[in-house]
């Protein structure tokens, strides 16, 4: 049986090419395909390499030959931000009333001494809200987001429950275009998920305190806001964030005995449990009729009830 939600979802899963898919991310990757499948919805995959620098040669072919190997096929074609840049400077073009150019570099930022939000970009002091000082020339874009008393944020997670940003306090006005040209993240994945029609965001919760942000751009360009689900991140034994700046090893599947193991891994980092244990000779087919269902029972548990629209 499928819970009542509304009907069409649309999920997907948007990995950024910086390295091959590690541990922590197939957690984020299995929740949403399983909360897709389990709404009887279409799961999408869209290759983040909108920032160029970071991008790996071949690490996106290498993500989609995993998925395809883990026995996740996206229902639609793979769409790859660095082809989709028109999309995004139009959806600035429309929001260019609340943009300002922006001269500052990181260290005059950071010698505000503002802080960090709390996804580590430095909170903006605000430097060039009124024009650019003399002599000084555009750098990045940013969004001018509204003073303090009315810049809260509040969404339920359905999963995380509600979260409250005061946008003015938290992030400052934020970058929409960066000083080496590139689209920001934060513009990218809300032009994308609305251009795509997702109406279910379902990620690691490492991207809980940029939500509030993704609204806010939704609300000025007249996007919907989808639903969100942000899953614990998956931590190695210090404690710390798997990625690949702390050595998470990648994911790699030789044959049917690994790939059943890789997404075993996936489920149990998630806290699924499978009604049946399955054995050594387990294919990936057991594993998803399992693992589809069990997921269901872990949203009973967990799941925050969706606030009335
Ligand atoms: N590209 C981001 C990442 O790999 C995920 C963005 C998202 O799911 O919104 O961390």
């Amino acid at each position: 049986m499928t819970a009542s939600r509304p009907i069409p979802y649309v999920g997907r899963f948007a990995p950024s090419p910086t390295g091959p898919l590690h541990a922590g991310s197939l957690v984020a990757a299995l929740a949403s395909y399983l909360d897709a499948k389990y709404h009887d919805g279409t799961w999408l995959v869209r290759i983040e390499d909108i920032d160029e620098g970071r991008s790996v040669a071949g690490a996106a072919d290498g993500i989609l030959a995993l998925l395809d190997a883990l026995g996740m096929h996206a229902d639609g074609d793979i769409v790859w931000q660095s082809q989709r840049k028109h999309l995004y400077q139009a959806a600035a073009e429309r929001i260019v009333q609340d943009t300002y150019p922006c001269g500052c570099n990181r260290r005059e930022i950071a010698d505000s001494r503002l802080g960090f939000a709390p996804d580590g970009a430095a909170i903006y002091p605000g430097t060039c809200r009124h024009g650019l000082g003399p002599g000084r020339t555009m750098r990045s874009q940013r969004v001018r987001v509204p003073d303090a008393g009315q810049d809260e944020i509040s969404f339920v997670d359905r999963f995380a429950g509600r979260h409250t940003q005061h946008l003015a306090r938290d992030s400052g006005d934020f970058v929409l275009k960066r000083a080496d040209g590139f689209w920001a993240y934060q513009l990218a994945v809300v032009v994308d998920d609305w251009e795509q029609g997702v109406t279910d965001v379902v990620r690691g919760a490492d991207l809980l305190d940029s939500t509030p942000r993704q609204i806010y751009l939704q609300r000025l360009l007249g996007a919907p806001t989808p639903r969100y689900l942000h899953v614990p991140v998956v931590r190695n034994a210090n404690g710390e964030k798997l990625s690949k700046q702390t050595g998470a090893l990648a994911v790699t599947v030789e044959d049917e005995p690994a790939a059943v193991a890789a997404l075993l891994g996936a489920a149990q980092a998630l806290g699924l449990v499978l009604d049946a244990a399955l054995g050594p000779s387990a294919s990936r087919q057991d594993f998803w009729r399992a693992a589809v269902p069990a997921w269901g029972r872990l949203l009973a548990q967990c799941e925050m009830p969706t606030p009335a629209a």
